[in-house]
């Protein structure tokens, strides 16, 4: 423990976020730069606690405390190797996760946590600055192939581990570019594409191969892609979206936020969808709806209006979701902060009942009504119906799992057990293959919509289970096993 008083001398610190009336008249990310000497005493604060909660709140079981000291003791080569050792990507996690780690950590029991997160994400930037981020291929190839499905992050941490375990790794992804929804889901503003870029850039020089623009299933079938390769590990997400049946749902302006971010990800602001001018309203009320929001601030909306369903979550933790649990909370994203700046409301408890059309077929309003919480069956509430404008609605409702068909469906017929488990995700063993042989699944191929940090701990996981069964050992780690589940 490098400071003993620490966690009495200093409070919990993080960045600003730049000024709204600034920050949204660009798509960059929204922090400023936080000073070193402000993160050492951040990193002053862990306690360095003998059983630290922290690595279990972490899926991926970073070692927190180890690099809390080695930011204070001004080690940061040293800080970066220790954080490397457990996680492929801290410039993702550092700048995307929600931080379980911050809600197990001991100080949090009855002060405000150490700001875990925030020094991730100085190690892994202050590491690529001074050029510490080096490709790392292979000492001896094993002549074995495999191929990755999908590019997000479960894909590419399975990728890393098995290139540098010297496999020849071929990583098939649909889109036009790498990455997953870290490349077409999450805006700009909450993660800079240069972020992705340059590890790319890494792992091509380790001899990963990137092949874009191939739709497996579609392009080149499975059984084409078992012939050819060794191991295959699925890691296309859980990208089937749920939907709202409501009438008016084929209005010309409704669309799925999976539709509406990835134009303006790629064109950052000139989309082809765009929310300029629009009264715009965004239905689910979280993460996804966030980056929604942001986007529609960006690109000049008339009016934002959020609903979600739920009754509004407390600010503060409830007794029936204690500390080291992960609780479900009120927040202040920077999307919301900018919502609330330009006088948009979230609204909570609250349910669509029809989208309304003009003439044309285009979207005009939407009908709503307040209903009950989720005990009462979200009952309707008497006398609450109403209408508000709407020119543009982006559904942000979660994820049912993979889609079907095509690639799914082919496995499937081979698989010889169940190939989906009862919730409609990729089922596996405990070595995370599938029913068919030497076919692995990670992320929220087999997990369900989930966090990046569980894709990662998973594509880690799930390229040890490959080494394995390809070689007969393995001396990569596994983070976690697929039952593993968030403590909530
Ligand atoms: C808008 C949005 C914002 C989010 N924000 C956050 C956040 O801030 N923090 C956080 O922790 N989590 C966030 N999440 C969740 C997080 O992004 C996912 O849990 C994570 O990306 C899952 O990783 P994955 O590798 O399993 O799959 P994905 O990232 O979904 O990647 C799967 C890839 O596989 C490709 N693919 C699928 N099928 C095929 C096929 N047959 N052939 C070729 N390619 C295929 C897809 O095109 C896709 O690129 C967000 C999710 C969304 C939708
Ligand atoms: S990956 Fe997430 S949970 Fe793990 S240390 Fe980083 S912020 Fe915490």
């Amino acid at each position: 423990m490098a400071d003993p008083k620490g966690f009495l001398t200093h409070d919990r610190e993080l960045p600003q976020r730049r000024p709204v009336d600034v920050r949204i008249r660009d798509w960059r990310e929204v922090y400023d730069a936080f000073p070193a000497e402000k993160l050492t005493r951040q990193a002053a604060r862990c306690m360095d606690c003998g059983i630290p909660f922290c690595h279990n709140g972490c899926p991926l079981g970073n070692l927190i405390p180890e690099w809390n000291d080695l930011v204070y003791r001004d080690d940061w080569r040293e800080a970066i190797e220790r954080l490397h050792a457990t996680n492929n990507f801290p410039e993702f996690t550092g700048r995307l996760c929600p931080a379980p780690c911050e809600m197990a950590c001991v100080l949090g029991i009855n002060a405000d946590p150490v700001a875990i997160k925030r020094v991730e994400v100085e190690i892994i930037d202050r590491a690529f600055a001074e050029g510490w981020v080096t490709p790392q291929p292979p000492l001896a190839r094993t002549g074995k192939k495999v191929a990755v499905v999908g590019s997000g992050p479960a894909g590419l941490a399975a990728a890393q581990q098995l290139t540098r375990a010297g496999h020849d790794v071929v990583v098939f992804e649909r889109a036009d570019a790498i990455g997953g929804l870290l490349r077409y889901g999450i805006p700009e503003f909450k993660m800079e594409k240069r972020n992705i870029d340059r590890r790319i850039e890494q792992m091509v020089a380790e001899g990963t191969e990137f092949r874009t623009g191939v739709h497996v299933g579609v392009d080149v079938t499975a059984a084409q892609l078992r012939a050819e390769f060794d191991a295959i590990v699925l890691a296309g997400g859980a990208t089937a979206w749920r939907d709202l049946p409501v009438p008016g749902r084929d209005a010309e302006g409704v669309y799925q936020a999976m539709e509406y971010l990835p134009p303006a990800n790629k064109g950052f602001g000139d989309s082809s969808i765009s929310a300029q001018g629009k009264h715009v309203v965004v239905i689910g009320g979280g993460d996804t709806g966030a980056d929604c929001i942001g986007t529609a601030v960006r690109q000049g909306a008339a009016s934002i209006t959020q609903l979600e369903i739920m009754p509004k979550p407390p600010a503060d933790r409830p007794g029936s979701q204690p500390w080291p649990t992960f609780p479900m909370l009120f927040k202040m994203e920077s999307a919301h902060e900018e919502l609330a700046e330009l006088g948009g409301d979230r609204v909570y408890a609250v349910s669509t009942t029809e989208f309304v059309k003009d003439a044309e077929g285009r979207l005009a309003a939407l009908r709503l009504v307040d209903v009950e919480g989720p005990a009462a069956g979200f009952k309707p509430v008497p006398g609450t119906e109403r209408e508000i404008p709407a020119q543009l609605v982006t559904l942000a409702m979660g994820f049912l799992g993979p889609e079907k068909g095509g690639l799914l469906t082919e496995l499937a017929e081979l698989s010889a057990g169940e190939f989906f488990d009862p919730r409609g995700n990729v089922a596996r063993n405990r070595s995370y293959q599938t029913g068919v042989d030497g076919v692995f699944a990670a992320g929220d191929m087999g997990r369900g919509q989930s966090l990046i940090v569980w894709a990662i701990a998973e594509g880690r996981s799930a390229a040890a289970a490959v080494d394995e069964y390809l070689t007969g050992q393995t001396a990569l780690p596994v983070a976690i096993p697929p039952t593993a589940r968030p403590l909530v």
